[in-house]
């Protein structure tokens, strides 16, 4: 009977007692934005840019890359769309803009701190999403990847800001910035939890390495510490905080990030339904007495069997 009402549960993402959780797709291509336009979401929570440059000799021209974001943007009226500026280096190359061999990829010239050395790429994608934003109206959000201080988050939304976009904000993937989550707020308009990476560089362990799985689950309660200090810095701002790692797709433990203050979750499409129903069968109490367990818990393990001792038998 239960299973049979849930298959029903439609629209946007909403608590049991009705707080609304914004479920949203993650996102690298513009064929990946056509099919999740038609879906039961929200909009796009992490539009990766990556796929444009990987894997060519020279840069997507300013033409190109405003025909892409029009497009993404196209197949999503009235929803909004974080765009992710270009999270290349270290380990995604670009064969136009080698900095050369780095000793620890993961560590180096990568994300934001590309951009800064490459001005010229930022500035041409920036151009882009801002003619593609002009030309649809779209609600149009743009983050920078691999964020550490509060120096690069007001750097990049004033970057964001001086071509005519509307707002600007910060992935939240290094714990520095996970940590001080309230100094970068306060100097951009909203930030979103990189889980993958913010687990691998808590843990210091390699997210390539299938071997570290057990160190990088996102049940970690070092993680689930470095997230809850992310929304303590939200509410501090006032400012959204959502996730769009992996971890916003496990429907038990999307009831832990929303307990812990997140106000967005963005995954993959093929996930959407089951973390719809988890919202809809829990209080947001409950989910906050879910995250409070969670912290408490000495282990992954421990983090986990304790939420769902916690949650409805369905889960
Ligand atoms: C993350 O790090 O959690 C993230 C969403 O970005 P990516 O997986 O593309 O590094
Ligand atoms: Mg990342």
């Amino acid at each position: 009977r239960r299973a049979a009402a849930l298959s029903n549960v439609s629209g946007v993402g909403v608590t049991r007692d009705g707080t609304k959780v914004a479920l949203l797709a993650n996102i690298g291509t513009a064929e990946d934005a056509e099919k999740a336009g038609k879906l039961d979401c929200e909009g796009v929570g992490l539009f990766r840019t990556e796929f444009l440059f990987l894997d060519r000799e020279d840069a997507p021209t300013l033409e190109e890359q405003t025909e892409t974001y029009t497009r993404v943007f196209r197949a999503f009226p009235e929803r909004r769309v974080v765009v992710r500026t270009l999270d290349a280096g270290a380990d995604k190359p670009l064969a136009f803009a080698d900095l050369g061999e780095e000793e620890n990829p993961a560590l180096g010239v990568r994300g934001l701190r590309l951009q800064r050395e490459r001005q010229d790429l930022l500035d041409t994608q920036l151009q882009a999403l801002a003619a593609a934003y002009q030309a649809t109206g779209a609600d149009v959000r743009v983050m920078a990847p691999m964020v550490a201080t509060r120096e690069e988050a007001r750097w990049f939304a004033q970057q964001v800001k001086a071509v005519g976009l509307p707002k600007g904000g910060t992935m939240i993937e290094v714990p520095g910035a996970a940590i001080r989550a309230k100094d970068i707020l306060e100097v951009c308009d909203f930030a979103s939890l990189g889980t993958n990476d913010l687990s691998q560089y808590t843990m210091a362990a390699d997210r390539m390495q299938g071997a570290l799985a057990p160190l990088l689950s996102p049940w970690q309660p070092p993680l689930l510490d470095l997230v809850k200090m992310a929304c303590e810095g939200g509410r501090a701002t006032g400012k959204p905080i959502g996730v769009c790692g992996e971890a916003g797709g496990d429907p038990l433990l999307a009831l832990v990030l929303v307990g812990l203050g997140v106000s967005s979750l963005s995954m993959a499409t093929p996930k959407l339904a089951a973390v719809r129903t988890a919202l809809s069968l829990h209080e947001l109490g409950a989910c906050q007495r879910m995250a409070t367990a969670a912290l408490k818990a000495r282990s992954a393990r421990k983090a986990r069997q304790a939420v769902l001792d916690l949650a409805d038998p369905i889960m």
